[in-house]
């Protein structure tokens, strides 16, 4: 099939590749011009394993291009994955996509498919339609469809080759089942609804695992005062086949350029309809809370906060990947120099992007050189190499030995047992 994939982020980037090694062409429209010219000699401008290999691969069949009207000329289906950030008023911004819809109507050459893969607030399939309609001038017979996307960055590849079901919402069945073509191969449950529908399973199945993230803090919170342990009661909980093990990890609460932003679109969804959303709410407070919980604990270990050294491991807003977006991090560092601590912090792949949020922040090659000196160490991203880590090392770098594990990825027993002060999210 000949398949236009416009905005190559985290997200069409990963569609375009996948649909490509599916054996489909596909041509990839960006309108950053240093993006499209790194793409065209196989350069990657994310971190997202096996993403650079696969591309390499099928490199015969895609095609990078700054331009919609070349993307989509020979095109029968045109994917739409640009961005939709949340607005100062927590609504999804539609500037991307109300002009990429506007450019593919002026430049529509026959009957295609549109498909919206972004994140858009319910309505927005009626939106694109009635933008493309108008911009071409009706000359060209064409549907809208919805098919909203589920993968996870960090393991992209593999969630969009493996996907728990794919959903299609249109208004006609013929261009539902042509969508579900390119998906045949997977060999998954496919939904098709109408678009409305589709739209709001992306945002309802978000909000929920935000809502499970938000629920296990809250247990988190209650099992500090009445001395239980979040992760025993978790596992205890997650064994329940109803309640499952997943997003029941409790911690410094979730960031991302999704949860947030979802969980915020839907309030605002709710709120334009008259209608108060008083879970999402609670999701978001307590969300915001959690960074305000590290913090306390930081301070609770070291007396007072000013002026300390404190290392920071992982920046990323969670592990194996390099986006920032909403991170824990940021918040963190920025409460921690404002009251003029010093920072050492390290982050496999996403230092780079921090630094330039925080200039004055130093960046270091490992977890060793974070922990040098530094009278508190602060875990806020679950990276691998960080549960490995040699901890009697870190023990020796560090000025006093002390770990605030906003993550819960150690033993406390094991690492007090090393001399450490510890202190993890629920753990009494
Ligand atoms: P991103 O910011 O990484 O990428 C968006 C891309 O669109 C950018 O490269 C940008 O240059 C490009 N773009 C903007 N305007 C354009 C235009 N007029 N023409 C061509 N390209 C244009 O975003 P992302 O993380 O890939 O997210 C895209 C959408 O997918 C969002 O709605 C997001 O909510 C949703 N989503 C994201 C994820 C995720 O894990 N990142 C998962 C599921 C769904």
């Amino acid at each position: 099939m000949q398949i236009c994939v416009i905005g190559t982020g985290y997200v069409g980037l990963v569609t375009g590749v996948c649909m490509a090694d599916l054996g489909n062409n596909v041509t990839c429209v960006d309108i950053d011009k240093a993006k499209i010219d790194g793409l065209k000699k196989g350069v990657v401008p994310i971190y997202e394993p096996g993403l650079k290999d696969l591309l390499k691969r099928n490199k015969k069949r895609l095609k990078f291009t700054t331009s919609i009207k070349d993307g989509i000329s020979k095109a029968a289906i045109v994917f739409i994955a640009v961005g939709t950030p949340p607005t100062k008023t927590g609504e999804a911004d539609l500037t991307y996509i109300k002009s990429v819809a506007k450019t593919i109507g002026k430049n529509m050459n026959g009957y295609k498919i549109i498909v919206d893969k972004s994140t858009v607030p319910v309505g927005v399939g009626d939106l694109v339609e009635s933008i493309i309609e108008d911009n071409s001038k009706g000359k060209y017979d064409f549907d809208v469809a919805s098919c909203p996307e589920f993968l996870r960055e960090g393991s992209a590849i593999y969630d969009f080759m493996n996907p728990d079901r794919v959903v299609i919402g249109a208004k006609r069945k013929e261009a539902a089942q042509k969508i579900a073509e390119i998906f045949k191969p997977l060999n998954t449950k496919i939904i098709i609804s109408d678009i409305r529908s589709a739209e709001l399973i992306k945002h309802a199945s978000n909000t929920f695992l935000a809502m499970k993230i938000s629920f296990i803090n809250e247990i988190a919170n209650i099992c500090e005062r009445v001395g239980a342990d979040v992760e025993v009661v978790a596992n205890g909980m997650g064994l329940d086949k109803r309640i499952g093990k997943l997003f029941l990890n409790a911690g410094a609460g979730f960031g991302g350029s999704c949860f947030p932003k979802d969980v915020e679109a839907l309030r605002s969804m709710a709120r334009n309809e008259d209608y108060e959303p008083l879970i999402l709410n609670a999701v978001m407070d307590v969300n915001k809370q959690q960074r305000k919980i590290v913090i306390n604990k930081i301070k609770q270990m070291l007396g007072t906060i000013e002026g300390r050294q404190i290392g920071i491991l992982g920046l990323a807003f969670k592990p194996n990947t390099d986006d920032i977006r909403e991170a824990v991090s940021v918040d963190i560092i920025r409460a921690l120099l404002d009251k003029g601590c010093r920072i050492k912090a390290f982050d496999p792949v996403a230092a780079k992007r921090v630094k330039k949020i925080f200039s004055q922040v130093q960046y270091v090659k490992d977890e060793y050189a974070a922990a040098e000196n530094a009278e508190c160490l602060v875990v806020l991203t679950e990276w691998n190499e960080f549960k490995e880590m040699d901890l009697k090392k870190i023990k020796k770098a560090m000025k006093k030995p002390g770990i605030v594990d906003a993550r819960n990825i150690y033993d406390p027993k094991k690492i007090k047992k090393l001399g450490f002060e510890y202190a993890g999210i629920g753990r009494n």
